[in-house]
């Protein structure tokens, strides 16, 4: 089965420019990796640069860096500066606010992606919960070098805890390469840096890959240097409802996380918190999941 292209919007996050792969007209989500940002690189504002405190419910959260440093933040009181190579993994359940931001005296350079999981309906509801994996499995695979952050790849396992099957491994290297992958599993790959061919189409940086189920080997034809960001998971089969920060099942339940927000219920003393806290949009008409 052929790989499929999925195209990108860019739209404004913080104080920097994204390109958003998911949700996307052509695809919602790929397993539980239900929203994929990839940003950069882009200098930020030497103080705050970032995204400010903002809530979530029912995802995990996955931030990844290529380069620079973030200084993450939460409602629960964890404080977690993250380099490249690292994973900050966030378990919103019901709620939690956090903030992305720059220090003034570290490095500007943003360069990564943001990630959200869905959680399924076992857990979507349950206690929130923030970990830093500093260390993770570094993988060797036919001239390219990898990091194994969520799930299992190439015999690595990532220790982070998901809910659902999932992969998500970055990859760099410059020769062909074929991946094994699971049949029953669909997957992306998202070209950060580099070109590189799959099947008979190219994908420059910012492309992304849509690989269906059904597919057992990928073949990789770099044109150059690539770092990619494979992502992959068992055909999620309950329906997210995405709004603003909120990934839930129904109408109502986006309401209630709305005005959890707007009363800051659940979420803490905000007096602490730095930045500017996000204001949601106006929420207009109904929304209907798919
Ligand atoms: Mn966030």
């Amino acid at each position: 089965m052929a790989a499929t292209r999925l195209f990108a919007r860019n739209t404004e996050v913080g104080t920097g420019r994204v390109r958003r792969v998911l949700p996307n007209r052509a695809r919602r989500n790929i397993g539980a990796w239900v929203f994929l940002d990839h940003f950069g690189p882009t200098q930020l504002p030497a103080k705050d640069g970032g995204v400010g405190p903002h809530p979530h419910v029912g995802i995990q959260t996955a931030t990844w860096l290529f380069e620079g440093e973030m200084h993450h933040g939460d409602s629960l009181g964890n404080q977690q500066v993250i380099e490249p190579g690292q994973l900050n993994l966030m378990t919103a359940g019901t709620g939690v606010a956090h903030w992305e931001l720059t220090k003034a005296d570290g490095p500007r350079t943003s360069h990564g992606v943001q990630l959200w999981i869905a959680l399924p309906e076992f857990e979507r509801q349950g206690k929130p919960g923030f970990a830093h994996h500093g260390e993770l499995p570094d993988i060797e695979l036919g001239g390219w070098t990898g990091k194994v952050f969520i799930g299992e790849f190439a015999g690595k396992a990532s220790p982070a805890k998901v809910y659902s099957p999932l992969v998500g491994v970055e990859l760099v290297g410059d020769e062909p390469v074929t991946l094994d992958l699971d049949p029953d599993w669909e997957y992306g790959i998202l070209v950060d840096t580099g070109t590189i061919q799959i099947g008979t189409e190219k994908y420059f940086t910012g492309h992304t890959a849509f690989i269906p189920t059904g597919t057992g080997k990928v073949e990789l034809t770099p044109q150059n240097k690539c770092r990619l960001m494979l992502i992959g998971g068992a055909p999620f089969d309950e329906r997210p409802l995405l709004w603003w920060n909120f990934v839930a099942r129904t109408h109502e339940e986006i309401v209630e996380a709305l005005t959890n927000w707007k009363e800051r219920k659940g979420y803490g003393d905000d007096s602490t918190w730095p930045g500017t806290a996000l204001e949601a949009p106006e929420l207009r008409g109904k929304l209907i999941p798919r």
